[in-house]
């Protein structure tokens, strides 16, 4: 089981949350909509969202974020909760 984090509700489609994802191919972390799939890549930009972008079409590998990943990126102090799914 793995244990996902995520920073706020979307604010393109106001009902999915943003998981923290690791993405592998550039080695960031970035905020992932459950839902309408947009993507924020800057912490500051996740409640603007002409920021975020579609994640479909970008070309690099993702997984959950993992908790020491979090705690090294911006995303540290925006973490709002966690589930395990
Ligand atoms: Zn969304």
């Amino acid at each position: 089981m793995a244990t996902s984090y995520w920073t706020r509700m979307c604010v393109n489609c106001g009902h999915g949350r943003l998981v923290l994802q690791h993405d592998v191919t550039y080695r960031r972390v970035y905020a992932h909509c459950e839902d309408c799939e947009m993507g924020w890549l800057r912490a500051a930009e996740q409640a603007d969202p002409d920021k975020g972008f579609l994640t479909l079409l970008g070309d690099f590998g993702f997984v959950d974020a993992s908790f020491e990943e979090i705690a090294q990126s911006e995303w540290v102090d925006h973490v709002c909760g966690s589930f395990d799914k």
